[in-house]
């Protein structure tokens, strides 16, 4: 079943219902599921009534994959050739950063850093006409930025991973964790099943679930973020605009349907929970989106906020736990979870398999919960 499967030394094997058992239904479990469905059986278990209840439905599904930490940036490039090979999950978008007078060096590092180029306000005027010429004084622009159809995305990896014999079951919320001879047995209010590794793709919940198998947790943070939809400003078409960053990331927007999304982008540390937007926080962003362009916000269509998991040093962790053999790490994903996704599946089903990985050494060194136990 495992092929050239080692796993840990000391592991004495046993009879058990699945070689591999995922607890967490998001993005990081379905591609796990889909990536490992080829090389043993596989249950995954989610405790909502659908998939993507949690952060995973409710992203701004932006595949930018010059966003974020050196780590991070190496998964989303190593995720590029899947993207943009599987039909219709990319669609061009585009991104636009603007300061005020005073956020010059902000807007410097972010342009830098995300390899933006510096355009005059006139061109960017004409890209998104709402653009106000009394508060925006610096404007760069980059193309490599798309749409990602999350849905299409994640439902494609459910697919590929029942169609190799995953199964994946909802309303299954993993209630107890126990260590056997061989493997774990996982407990949920329908009955238990037994696996030889247990696979921590839980989101927000990774360290309770970690605490639930008696494994150290390792000190997540789920940060809350925001997002309000608005009708497109002034009747615009804004089906073409960039997603627009404030220098700083103080606020963002892009188009959605027709319309177009503002969040806060705040980071407010809270604990692991059904997240909802914070009517102050909501307020405050639109502000600050607002001083920036010439349409005021009128209305709000929806709001909804979702939680971006960091570990300490805002990195994912993928690998095998340390000290508790069979146990393996796949989270922290922060804001990043889907653009990351293709390659940080690959590479936790090549570490869960054995198997050789086409991401660099010190990136996976760099990912392992090892860092920190
Ligand atoms: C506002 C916002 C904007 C974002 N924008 C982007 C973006 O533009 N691009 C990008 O790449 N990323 C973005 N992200 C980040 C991305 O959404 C996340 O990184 C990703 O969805 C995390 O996926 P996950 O599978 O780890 O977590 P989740 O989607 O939260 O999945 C974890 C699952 O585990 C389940 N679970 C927990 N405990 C148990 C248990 N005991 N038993 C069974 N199941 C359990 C939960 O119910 C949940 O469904 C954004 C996030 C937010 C909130």
């Amino acid at each position: 079943m495992f092929g050239g499967f080692v796993f840990q030394a000391i592991w004495v094997w046993a009879d058990m219902d699945f070689d591999f058992l995922i607890i967490g239904g998001g993005i990081a479990g379905v591609s796990c599921a889909a990536r490992l469905a080829g090389s043993g059986t596989v249950l995954l278990l989610e405790a909502e009534s659908a998939l993507a209840h949690h952060a995973s439905g409710r992203s701004a599904a932006l595949y930018e994959p010059r966003y974020g930490l050196g780590p991070v940036v190496a998964l989303s490039m190593a995720s590029g050739d899947y993207f943009h090979s599987a039909a219709g999950v990319l669609s061009p978008r585009g991104m636009m950063i603007i300061g005020k007078a005073d956020e010059v060096a902000q807007f410097e590092a972010d342009a830098a850093s995300m390899d933006l180029v510096p355009i005059a306000f006139d061109q960017a005027r004409d890209i998104v006409p709402i653009l106000n010429p009394d508060t925006v004084a610096h404007c760069a622009l980059a193309n490599h930025a798309w749409d990602i159809d999350t849905d299409l995305l994640l439902q494609g990896f459910a697919r590929q991973a029942r169609s190799q014999g995953a199964e994946i079951v909802a309303k299954a919320p993993v209630t107890a964790i126990a260590r056997e001879s061989g493997g774990w047995r996982v407990t949920t209010p329908q009955g238990s099943h037994t696996a030889r590794v247990l696979i921590n793709a839980s989101g927000a919940w990774a360290d309770v679930v970690a605490k639930m198998a008696g494994v150290a947790p390792l000190g997540f943070t789920p940060l809350r973020r925001s997002m309000a939809r608005i009708p497109a400003p002034g009747g615009h078409d804004v089906s073409r605009w960039p997603m627009m960053f404030g220098a700083g990331e103080t606020w963002y927007s892009k188009p959605d349907a027709g319309a177009l999304i503002v969040s806060p982008a705040e980071e407010h540390l809270t604990t692991p929970h059904d997240a909802y937007a914070d009517d102050m926080v909501l307020a405050e962003g639109l502000a600050r989106y607002e001083e920036m362009v010439t349409e005021p916000v009128t209305r709000m269509l929806a709001n909804w906020a979702g939680l971006r998991t960091f570990s300490p040093d805002r990195v994912p962790v993928i690998g095998f736990d340390r000290h508790a053999p069979g146990f393996f790490w796949l989270a922290g994903q922060g804001g990043y979870g889907f653009q990351s996704a293709p390659a940080a599946s690959q590479l936790a089903a090549d570490l869960l398999t054995d198997a050789d990985s086409v991401i660099d050494a010190g990136v996976i060194a760099s990912l392992s919960p090892h860092r920190f136990a």
